[in-house]
């Protein structure tokens, strides 16, 4: 029997109604002759609620008490989902992590899996089971403690599962219908991608994070699973989703494939720093132990052996930065006359697996601009994306002008 992953995101499964309008959907992929693994999240808020017990609890808490506590919710819906299905005559039991056992190294609360054996799961299936309901976001480490994946760790279960049970497809039901190609709160002209490329879904990580975690995307890539994105609050036959695929499943795509933006960024300069060898690991180093996460740099061009160093960073980094950069000149481990910061940008990219092969998107996309009167403070470009850095109140403004410009609203 074809396997087929269904994974329930929290708002799908927030309450016991919600719960069997799910169980419907798996119980018709079971008469459509599938075995199916049902990854479960959640119910909607709750793993909020039980972080925040832990850290009432203990502000310096036990990472593997904290794992205890926050990976129960899912327990709970997965014996709530067995038992609807079990209402509905389905054959179904549920999993918890340790059960399967879905094994993770130690790192608690951020732990990466490391292999799932698919024997005691399979024997089941042999033995007439029809669905394998499963606690998602958790596992086993080595050392036989429970573990968790990270926040929205679910997708990752439900992906990882695809992968080692060789899914036809990974369906991931959720409260949107799909991977649009901008947020639609930003431009109504948005519109819903039927397929998007492994690579052009992790680029659009910042509108898709609400919708797959980036990890999930990243494993997805590497072991070929068919990922779906699904509404559940949708009955009808054509809510049939985004497909996130290999580029060679996509016939024909737009150059661009949507565009992307990031409100909260900030931008610093160092002023007057020495150009020599060694310079940029003086300045990044510190950045980087005072776990500042830095995103686009530039050097200008030297004059008089002196240059210019811009980066952008997280907007709520922005003290941890300065301080870096305070106490690294202290040192004299770097030299500069002046650290100017502005906390009021934003960052827009447009990204496609077009772009590979085709010329003038950069200009097109700095003319769209141009026309709009928006000033472009930086540039970066990847083999299929540019980011631009612009001030923040253009944000919307930035990201309505490059839809249009790229007729995104239209299909390939
Ligand atoms: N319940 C967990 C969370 O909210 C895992 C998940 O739903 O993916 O992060
Ligand atoms: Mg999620």
């Amino acid at each position: 029997m074809p396997t087929l992953v269904m994974k329930f995101g929290g708002t799908s499964v927030a309450t016991l109604d919600r719960i069997r309008r799910a169980a419907k959907r798996v119980g018709r992929e079971v008469a459509n002759g599938h075995d199916v693994i049902v990854i479960v999240s959640a119910m909607s808020g709750k793993t909020n609620e039980l972080v925040g017990w832990v850290e009432e609890t203990s502000p310096m808490f036990d990472a593997r008490e904290y794992d205890a506590v926050v990976s129960s919710g899912e327990q709970v819906t997965a014996g709530l989902m067995a038992l609807t299905l079990q209402e509905m005559d389905v054959p179904a039991r549920s999993w918890a992590g340790w059960q399967v056992p879905l094994k993770t190294n130690s790192a608690h609360a951020a732990a990466r899996i490391e292999e799932i054996p698919t024997e005691n799961i399979n024997a089941k299936f042999a033995e007439g089971m029809k669905v394998a309901v499963v606690a998602g976001f958790q596992g086993i480490s080595p050392e036989g403690r429970i573990t968790t994946l990270g926040r929205g760790g679910s997708d990752t279960t439900a992906v990882a599962f695809a992968a080692a049970f060789d899914a036809i497809r990974c369906d991931i039901y959720t409260d949107v219908d799909g991977v649009y190609t901008t947020d639609p709160r930003i431009t109504s002209k948005a519109r819903k991608l039927d397929k998007i490329a492994f690579e052009e879904m992790l680029e659009l990580a910042s509108l898709g994070a609400k919708v797959l975690q980036t990890r999930s995307v990243e494993l997805a890539m590497r072991f070929k699973v068919r990922l779906r994105v699904l509404s559940s609050f949708e009955d009808n036959d054509d809510n049939a989703g985004t497909l996130v695929c290999a580029e060679e499943d996509i016939m024909e795509s737009n150059v661009v494939a949507g565009v992307a933006f990031s409100r909260d960024e900030a931008k610093m300069t160092l002023l007057s720093v020495a150009d020599r060898p060694g310079i940029a690991a003086a300045i990044f180093g510190p950045l980087a132990d005072a776990s500042v996460n830095v995103d686009m740099i530039v050097q200008n061009i030297s004059e008089d052996g002196r240059t210019d160093m811009t980066f952008s960073l997280p907007v709520n980094q922005i003290a941890r930065a300065e301080k870096a950069m305070d106490d690294a000149k202290a040192s004299g481990e770097i030299n500069f006359s002046q650290l100017v910061t502005d906390a009021d940008v934003a960052k827009i990219s447009v990204v496609g697996i077009g772009m590979r092969s085709h010329a003038g998107v950069a200009s097109q996309m700095f003319k769209a601009l141009r026309d709009e009167g928006i000033n472009i403070k930086v540039i970066t470009t990847s083999e299929i994306k540019i980011s631009v850095l612009i001030d923040r109140k253009y944000m919307e403004l930035a990201v309505q002008a490059l839809h249009d410009t790229f007729e995104l609203h239209k299909t390939a």
